[in-house]
């Protein structure tokens, strides 16, 4: 999905898009004309590489996300949101999953069920 930041609504509205087998649900506004924020749970699955064996597994995930979208330079600071920075007025939704899935293949903590079992004889 994408949607020209200009046309996102000043009133919170809720959306839902989807890529592969992630879903992305939530709400968005515009704060200012080039200011949108987005909240959102990301849920779905997706093939990770375990750390361990190194085998693909599919991993179950449901996150948060807290996002500002901005068309301009984002000066400000914020905690609770990550703000993305977009070169044109375009927010793709799709970009956004996608780099969220990247972070999640990446993660240290992806170690499959085989693994996981193994790990735990290991201890007793
Ligand atoms: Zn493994």
């Amino acid at each position: 999905m994408k949607i020209e930041l200009r046309k996102v609504p000043f009133n919170k509205s809720d959306f839902e898009t989807s890529l592969n087998n992630v879903v992305m649900k939530g709400s968005f506004y515009k704060e200012t004309p080039n200011i949108a924020k987005i909240e959102a749970i990301l849920s779905g699955e997706v093939e990770v590489e375990c750390v361990k064996c190194l085998k693909p597994f599919t991993k179950k995930i449901e996150e948060k996300l807290k996002l500002i979208i901005t068309d301009r330079v984002y000066s400000g600071f914020d905690n609770e949101y990550d703000v993305i920075e977009i070169n044109s007025n375009i927010i793709d939704f799709d970009d956004i999953i996608t780099s969220e899935i990247e972070s999640v293949k990446l993660e240290y903590n992806n170690i499959c069920e085989k693994c996981k079992e193994s790990n735990l004889d290991l201890e007793i």
